[in-house]
């Protein structure tokens, strides 16, 4: 490796000394994954956005490098080779809410169902392309550093405004007329914009532990929600606002349209 005098340009990899204008500002992600390879791949994309990645290859290594850096989101692959990749999500959410997403194989859903369940965030599964896991950073970042919520306890997703206290909710300024519990579904939903909730999340949040598996409930009362919406949105500014992930929950798209 040559220190040359002149000032190349270093292609794609770490950021260039001096680049970043607020030390610190940079956020610290820190990724689980022990296939070295895919590792590396995505340190280096990830490394190229500005961000700073610390990479580790096994649970144990992760949570230790957890626990002396506190980064500010977690890339976690669920195979690990000396703990399943859950542990490290019960440990984390022991004491603190720092973002998980996590990189799973495809035909792993019961896993990646549990792995949400236990506090995850997101997911994305393998192979995956570097614009996804960079959208749903750029997402779990956004609504770590705060969610579309404002001082006057509204959320605001785009054209969306849901006032929490006054339990009224408008699009473009025109009312949207929901009932208590449509609008506790939206509610849950709207907080959680950018990140997947699960069927199970999203029951046991509305209508308590007991209906945890009723899924049908939700499939009902999302589509009344998208129905009630569409109906004072002529524009089209909130269509596709709420993606169904089958068989696992919904996704609200961030205020960035992610
Ligand atoms: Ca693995």
């Amino acid at each position: 490796m040559s220190a040359g005098s002149g000032g190349a340009p270093r292609p794609g990899g770490a950021p260039r000394p001096g680049a970043a204008p607020r030390p610190g500002a940079a956020p610290r992600l820190l990724l689980i994954e022990d296939d070295p390879d895919l590792s590396a791949s995505v340190a280096d994309a990830l490394a190229g956005q500005g961000y700073v990645v610390r990479t580790v290859a096994t649970a144990r290594d992760g949570l230790t490098a957890w626990e002396a850096g506190r980064p500010d989101l977690v890339l976690l692959d669920l195979g690990l080779p000396d703990m399943d990749g859950t542990a490290v999500i019960r440990r984390i959410r022991k004491d603190a809410a720092t973002p998980i997403l996590i990189l799973s194989a495809r035909h792993l859903e019961a896993d990646r169902i549990r792995a949400l369940d236990l506090g995850a965030d997101d997911y994305v599964t393998k192979p995956f392309g570097v614009g996804e896991v960079m959208a749903r950073i750029r997402a779990l970042l956004r609504r770590s550093a705060g969610p579309g919520g404002d001082v006057a306890g509204r959320i605001v997703v785009g054209a969306l405004v849901l006032d929490v206290t006054g339990h009224v909710v408008s699009l473009a300024g025109r009312p949207v007329e929901l009932t208590p519990r449509e609008f506790e579904v939206l509610k849950v939903l709207l907080t959680h914009a950018g990140r997947l909730v699960t069927h199970g999340r999203l029951l046991r949040a509305v209508w308590g532990t007991a209906y945890s598996d009723e899924s049908h409930y939700a499939h009902v009362y999302v589509s009344q929600i998208r129905r009630k919406l569409a109906a004072v949105d002529p524009d089209g500014d909130v269509r596709g606002l709420i993606v169904a992930e089958p068989g696992v929950g919904y996704r609200v798209r961030g205020p960035a349209g992610r």
